[in-house]
């Protein structure tokens, strides 16, 4: 049996994939997924359906859009001020790892960012508690989940400005308010489906606002206007989404992921805590559900635990190179089992030190 605890791209349930794997055989009367038209009523079913299970598994209000777009999260941090940031405006950041930077570094194109607070000096570690975001910004954007570093924000930040989230890595994975946010963007590829998809849920009324003229590829309004079709869809992608949210559906939906996700986190934290090989490497109050960062007390073990790990059966477990040590993802596809079977060989690796 292999445990993966690896970042992805795309960790999805079993069932999924071969669900997946047999629509791109037949779909439909011996056709692929692959091949059918985008615009025949069987794949207008399939985006229709994928948009209503994104609205009814977030709660989405009306008023709200949900788009359907590729460019990964990356394209995200362009298209957030490009659409929103009339020209010389300011939007706020908060800088917390390397994905709120690189958003941060898009803004000039089009207006100035400043960031109203920043954990880098600590490699990013904690979430800055202590800031304020100017009331004339016209938007204030943070990460909720560092998928690198292993911190999460769980609770919006008061502001009065509007909101924009970057939510590649914990969407889907706890209960969110959306009527807190006037844009949230995902990369679709950890807990919602393959790469190639972003989701972007928007508020309809903070469009058209920004004095600029934008192609209509990287304007939100072409594909609100166009049910995401304003040209070819990845079908691929939308297809295999729309089966793992019904996937998620058929579990419960969000609120019971989240106490799953909840249970994995605090099992696998907790070992982390009590054995005393292992150390966190992020402050308590912040630490992610999604991604696990630990190290070695004794840096001269992590080479052995790797290859401990290796030899029975874990995958990805390696930490992000710019943190070191160890990171065990644990998307919502990841099984209870495997986090049960992570603390199993952490304490024979115990055992076998003190031996
Ligand atoms: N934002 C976060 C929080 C991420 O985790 C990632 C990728 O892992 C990105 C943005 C970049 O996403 P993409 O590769 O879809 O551009």
């Amino acid at each position: 049996m292999r445990h993966n605890f690896g970042a992805g791209p795309c960790i999805l349930p079993q069932e999924v994939f071969k669900q997946a794997s047999r629509a791109i055989l037949d779909f439909k009367d011996g056709l692929s997924i692959l091949e059918i038209s985008h615009r025949s009523p069987e794949f207008e079913g399939v985006m229709a359906e994928a948009n209503k299970l994104v609205k009814e598994l977030l709660n989405v209000p009306s008023g709200y859009s949900v788009l359907f777009l590729q460019g990964g999260a990356s394209l995200q941090f362009a298209m957030v001020p490009m659409n929103l940031l009339p020209e010389g405006k300011t939007a706020a950041y908060l800088e917390t790892g390397v994905w709120a930077n690189k958003a941060i570094k898009e803004v000039k194109f089009f207006g100035k960012a400043e960031v109203v607070a920043s954990s880098k000096e600590a490699n990013f570690s904690f979430i800055p508690k202590d800031f304020a975001i100017p009331a004339d910004a016209a938007y204030f954007h943070y990460t909720s989940n560092n998928t690198i570093y292993g911190t999460e924000l769980f609770e919006v930040p008061k502001t009065t400005v509007p909101v924009v989230c970057d939510m590649s890595s914990d969407i889907m994975s706890r209960v969110i308010d959306v009527s807190q946010f006037d844009l949230i963007y995902a990369g679709a590829q950890k807990n919602i489906g393959p790469a190639g998809l972003t989701i972007v849920i928007v508020k309809d009324e903070i469009l058209g606002q920004s004095g600029r003229a934008i192609p209509s590829m990287l304007d939100y309004a072409s594909y609100k206007d166009n049910d995401s079709m304003y040209n070819t869809p990845p079908v691929f992608s939308i297809y295999t989404a729309m089966l793992n949210l019904n996937w998620l559906k058929s579990k419960g939906g969000v609120a019971e992921i989240e106490k799953e996700n909840k249970a994995k986190a605090d099992a696998l934290y907790k070992e982390i805590d009590r054995n005393p090989l292992f150390k966190g490497t992020c402050a308590v109050e912040d630490r992610s559900r999604m991604n696990i960062c630990f190290v070695m007390e004794n840096p001269e073990l992590e080479k052995p635990f790797a290859k401990f790990a290796d030899d029975n059966g874990f995958e990805g477990l390696k930490g992000h190179r710019s943190v070191g040590g160890f990171r065990a993802s644990m998307y919502n596809a990841l099984p209870i089992t495997s986090v049960h079977a992570l603390i199993d060989l952490m304490q024979e690796f115990e055992e076998k030190q003190n031996k």
